[in-house]
């Protein structure tokens, strides 16, 4: 009997890069990705933590396949000696996870530092794209790959004192959406997801009136979890996008 058309895919044995691995959301993709046996490839520009991270994942899961690569994404040489290093170590790609980011400030735009704003864009915009730009080839070549783009509410409404974050997260939305366009012809699925607030560090580097309510935040698992089942979806399905936002307000 052949199977459903709605089969969850099996991911084991697919590879996956994960920017901004070190904590936070992409942290706790990297722990959801290898529960499901993918091979993973760990990046941020801690080292440090990133072999932590890997060690513990080593521990929970003995045959997981697991290599950390540090990068800056917002440098091109980094992000394509990343992509260059994961397709050396398992042969391709199969999934990119943009999830590296950063929020410097919430503030007027006047108040923002020229470093601020160039971290933010350069980070949150320029990484993805580069890191999409360089491994796009290997999946086209294959005719298969699969790229998700965490974005945020950010990239879809703008918030004011959130200018500069609210841009670079819009910026990303738009080229998400292009280059998912362009890729549908290659059999690559590019899609964004869009959350509210989530329960990480990110929030306590950021000068806040008042502290954001962890009740009315996602929790990174949910995230992790989303992804996964967007991994698991069978070949034809294409979701290019979920937003997803907690009940309550946070702020
Ligand atoms: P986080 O806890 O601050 O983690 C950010 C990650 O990005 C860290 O691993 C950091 O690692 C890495 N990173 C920062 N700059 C980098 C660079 N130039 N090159 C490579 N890696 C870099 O933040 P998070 O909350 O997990 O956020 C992850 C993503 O979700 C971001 O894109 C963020 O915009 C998005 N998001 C977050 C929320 C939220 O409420 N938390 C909501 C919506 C969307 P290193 O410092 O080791 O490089």
């Amino acid at each position: 009997m052949s199977p459903s058309p709605l089969t969850p895919v099996d991911l084991r044995g697919q590879v996956a890069i994960i920017t901004g691995a070190s904590q936070g959301i992409g942290r706790t993709i990297a722990h959801a990705l290898a529960r499901e046996g993918l091979s993973l490839v760990l990046s941020s520009r801690s080292e440090a933590k990133l072999n932590a991270l890997a060690e513990e994942l080593r521990a929970e899961t003995p045959s997981l396949n697991v290599q950390v690569v540090p990068a800056d994404v917002s440098q091109a040489a980094q992000a394509k000696a990343l992509v260059e290093t994961a397709e050396k170590a398992f042969g391709h790609v199969d999934i990119l996870i943009n999830n590296a980011g950063v929020a410097k400030k919430v503030s007027l735009l006047q108040e923002h530092t020229v470093e601020d704003i160039d971290r933010t864009l350069d980070t949150n915009l320029k990484g993805p794209i580069y890191l999409m730009k360089f491994v796009l080839p290997g999946m086209a070549a294959r005719q298969s790959g699969t790229i998700i783009n965490i974005n945020s509410v950010a990239g879809k409404t703008a918030f004011p004192y959130w200018s500069v974050y609210d841009a670079s997260k819009f910026g990303l939305h738009a080229i998400t959406v292009a280059v998912g366009e362009e890729q549908r012809c290659n059999n690559i699925k590019v899609m964004g997801l869009y959350p509210g607030a989530v329960d990480t560090p990110l929030w306590s580097g950021l000068e806040l009136n008042h502290a954001p309510d962890p009740c009315g935040m996602l929790d990174a698992d949910t995230i992790a979890e989303t992804i996964v089942y967007v991994l698991k979806q069978p070949g034809k399905v294409y979701i290019p996008e979920i937003t997803m936002t907690p009940l309550q307000p946070a702020l």
